[in-house]
């Protein structure tokens, strides 16, 4: 299998080619070549693997034998997908499943994706990734440093992923004083001395434009073997796949039977996943993608019109993971969505990539969406709230605050017989002062991690500053 970029001119590559990179050379973003296809009887034979040989049956179809021997790859994913690294499932379920389905009512379903060790989806994908990273950087006898920009959820996800691991440093910058005491907790009790934690005295997007301009300092960036694992990363969006298989699996018998499921979305990175697993043959009805506030993606899909707005036009919210002016990974949709037309991408992201929007309904390929699945819908404080409210009290059941609004879109889009599978893409424990105000009592937080907030913590603090991180890296790479 080669990865082609969907601007159409880049190289194809490899798997383990475009695993450490970003963006492709012409500014597009990775996807296969062709997308393997899984045949009903396919589909039927894995109800019985486990998540890893589940995972293993997915994957080992995107990743030649030729790039990453299957036998590693196996290796490589059973030590990923465990009871151990997956431990903090609810009461009733079985952390074996690794994401195990909560049933609220009759067809309707949270798939819990945030049992890892950071408490959110993230850490499905990232988990592999560090075992994944390690493995080729071992292999080719590399090294690298990451640097990263995060607001709470992927900054953690990825340090988890990647602490100790030989070849790999992370450099991790963060708003000073403006992530939950839970979230700095988890990154900055961290001791391994491959992980700096950089606290940076501004807002997230200083941070992000630090990171930016390191990465377009190209001989800066090649010299120190600056890597990202952001929301783009090909190796990210794979592994993602897999647990929309084992979603379906869970509340179906056979193959003729279709489900649905709602995404809590920011980046488009987890719904992404979901359209290529549809594109692979899973029989899946719709793919709803939920938004807070920040509703560019709705705005899209009931109107055709996709229209970014730029970081001084983002609400922070109770959401805060999904607060996004400009859905990265969108392009990838769009890519199929007008027939795989490199060209068509390159003339859209034209007006993208110079601050302006497009309109597909005007141009006729918005009427494709339906065949695709898609349709959307948004939420509020006001629903979020209720939404936790109402979950707690009739399921006994407490959701984070951006499952809540996966569940609050969800509603307007269930159908008898079709299961809806909402993703579950934080726990409770890890937004506290949401919980609080919604149910006035803090969310159960696992046994494991009380008391994460006193434990002794290591981290830099520094200006808004360019100059500041190079010199940093310099200082900690020799
Ligand atoms: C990252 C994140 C999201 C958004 O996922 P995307 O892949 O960016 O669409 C939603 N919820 C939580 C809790 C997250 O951490």
């Amino acid at each position: 299998m080669k990865y082609i970029s969907t601007r159409g001119q880049s190289p194809a590559l490899s798997f383990s080619e475009i695993l450490l990179g970003g963006l492709a050379p012409d500014g597009g973003l990775y996807l296969p070549e062709h997308y393997p296809q899984f045949s009903g009887e396919e589909l039927n034979a894995m109800r019985s693997m486990s998540y890893a040989e589940l995972a293993f049956a997915i994957l080992s179809r995107l990743i030649d034998d030729s790039d990453i021997p299957h036998d590693d790859l196996r290796a490589l994913i059973s030590r990923t997908y465990t009871a151990e690294v997956y431990a903090y499932a609810r009461p009733g379920q079985n952390p074996a499943d690794i994401t195990p389905t909560l049933k609220l009512e009759d067809d309707l379903y949270l798939l819990s994706l945030s049992n890892g060790p950071t408490l959110a989806f993230k850490d499905m994908a990232m988990q592999l990734l560090g075992n994944l990273f390690e493995y080729v950087l071992n292999k080719t006898g590399q090294t690298t440093n990451i640097l990263g920009a995060t607001s709470g959820d992927t900054g953690s996800a990825a340090e988890y992923a990647l602490r100790g691991k030989r070849g790999v440093r992370v450099f991790m910058l963060s708003p000073h004083q403006k992530m939950s005491r839970f979230q700095t907790a988890q990154m900055f009790s961290l001791q391994d001395e491959n992980i700096f934690n950089i606290a940076v005295k501004g807002v997230f997007d200083d941070a992000q434009d630090m990171v930016k301009a390191v990465s377009n300092d190209h001989a800066f960036k090649a010299l120190y073997k600056i890597g990202a694992v952001n929301s783009i990363n090909w190796g990210r969006i794979a592994a993602q796949i897999v647990y929309y298989f084992k979603g379906y699996l869970a509340v179906t018998s056979d193959h003729q039977q279709r489900v649905s499921f709602t995404v809590p979305s920011g980046n488009f990175g987890n719904v992404c996943a979901g359209h290529i697993a549809r594109m692979m043959g899973l029989p899946i009805d719709q793919l709803i993608v939920a938004t807070n506030e920040n509703d560019v993606l709705d705005e899209f899909f009931n109107s055709g019109r996709y229209a970014p707005r730029g970081a001084a036009n983002t609400f922070h919210t109770s959401s805060p993971s999904m607060d996004i002016s400009k859905a990265s990974n969108f392009e990838r949709f769009v890519y199929d969505l007008v027939g795989q037309d490199s060209a068509k991408v390159r003339e859209l992201w034209a007006a993208v990539d110079t601050g302006g929007q497009f309109d597909l309904k005007a141009q006729g390929y918005f009427d494709r969406v339906p065949a695709f699945g898609f349709a959307s819908g948004h939420s509020t404080h006001a629903h979020r709230m209720q939404t936790i409210r109402d979950t707690h009290a009739r399921y006994g059941v407490t959701v984070d605050t951006h499952t809540a609004d996966g569940l609050k879109v969800a509603q307007a889009y269930r159908k008898p017989g079709v299961p809806m599978l909402v993703l579950e893409t934080a726990l409770p424990a890890k937004f506290e002062d949401a919980i609080v105000e919604a149910l006035g009592v803090k969310p159960e937080r696992p046994a494991a991690l009380q008391g994460l907030e006193d434990l002794p913590q290591k981290s830099t603090v520094m200006e808004v500053s360019v100059d500041a991180i190079k010199a940093f890296i310099v200082a900690h790479t020799s």
